[in-house]
Formats: C-alpha cells, sequence, structure tokens
C-alpha cells in the first residue's frame, strides 16, 4: 500500500470539523429531544441533555473486492439509476452492515452486485470516501479469488464486465481510480 502525500494536518481544536460535512443529527436518536453540542473526548459533539445521548459522528464502512480474470481484466459494475454516480463504474463493492464481519460484507456485496462468488483475502487498498460529505466511509478493498457464481449485474448494478486496464470505462470514485493507478497500468 502507499501512503497519501497530502493528508490535512491532525487537529486537537475541540471544533474540528464543526459545519464541515452536511447531515449532523439535530434531535436524539435516543429520546427525541433538541441535541446541543457538549465537549466529550477533546471534542465539542452533537448530546442530548436529557438522556445523556453523544453521538460520536464516525465513518461508514465501505468494503471492495477486487477481481482480476485470467488475462488480468478487472471487474467492474456500472451504477444503477439509484446508486449515487448513476451510469459510472466501480469496483464492486458496498456498505458493510453494523456486526457484520467486514470480510463477509465484501463478499455479499459482490455476490449482490455481480453474482460472482470469492474468497476475500488480503486487503490490497485503503482510503478515505469523502464524494458524499453527509456520509463518509472509509473503504477497504480486498484481493478476491473467484470460486464460483455466474456473472450478473444486481442490487445497485446494472452492468458488470470484464476491463483491460488501459480500457476502463468513466469511474464513479476517484479513490477507486487511485487504487487503480498504483497497479501501475
Ligand atoms: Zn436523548
Amino acid at each position: 500500500m502507499h501512503s497519501h502525500d497530502s493528508l490535512p494536518e491532525a487537529s486537537s481544536d475541540p471544533d474540528r470539523g464543526f459545519g464541515e460535512w452536511p447531515g449532523e443529527f439535530r434531535f436524539c436518536p435516543m429520546c427525541g429531544d433538541s441535541l446541543t453540542r457538549r465537549l466529550v473526548g477533546g471534542k465539542r459533539r452533537p448530546a442530548c441533555e436529557s438522556c445523556g445521548f453523544v453521538h460520536f459522528r464516525n465513518p461508514g464502512v465501505g468494503a471492495a473486492v477486487v477481481l482480476r480474470d485470467e488475462q488480468d481484466r478487472l471487474l467492474l459494475v456500472r451504477r444503477g439509476p439509484h446508486a449515487t454516480r448513476a451510469g459510472l463504474w466501480s469496483i464492486p463493492a458496498g456498505y458493510v452492515d453494523y456486526g457484520e464481519d467486514v470480510r463477509a460484507g465484501a463478499a455479499r456485496e459482490l455476490l449482490e452486485e455481480t453474482g460472482l462468488i470469492a474468497t476475500i483475502g488480503e486487503p490490497v487498498w485503503v482510503a478515505t470516501n469523502t464524494h458524499d460529505p453527509a456520509k463518509v466511509t472509509i473503504g477497504i478493498w480486498f484481493a478476491g479469488e473467484l470460486t464460483g457464481g455466474r456473472l450478473a449485474a444486481g442490487d445497485d448494478a446494472d452492468d458488470v464486465g470484464w476491463f483491460p486496464l488501459g480500457e476502463l470505462p468513466p469511474l464513479a470514485f476517484d479513490t477507486d481510480g487511485a487504487y487503480i493507478a498504483s497497479l501501475g497500468a
């Protein structure tokens, strides 16, 4: 894996990120009262004065599966009309469910989007995805080894195919692009 060369500086400002990321809770998800902001763990966070709930807003986790065929082509899916960046292509991926093993989530998303079954191997890339500022995720790209299934687009994908690295269709996400560029194609 490669390190990023333009990471923002670490900050201990208790108001770091405030107002920067849309989609903050305004009401307590536990009791429904309005949230205020309270200094917890060095950061002012949305908190409920009625029940004590504190919203530690963490990124979601997205798991992607990198599959290459015997001709070294890469498996990509085209994002369907209801998906983010519809019509553009991405490495098969999706959100890991709460409590779900990250590799099981990767395998599930691959099966749902492509009809293929794979053994999930080691991580080959990790990145922060900020393309949707209201739903930031940490992406983990796993190497996959195809073991079965039958290629058919499904779920959020409306097409699926194998592409030579030099002839890729338009990509939806710059983080997929950064990983693919790291392959030296
Ligand atoms: Zn509450």
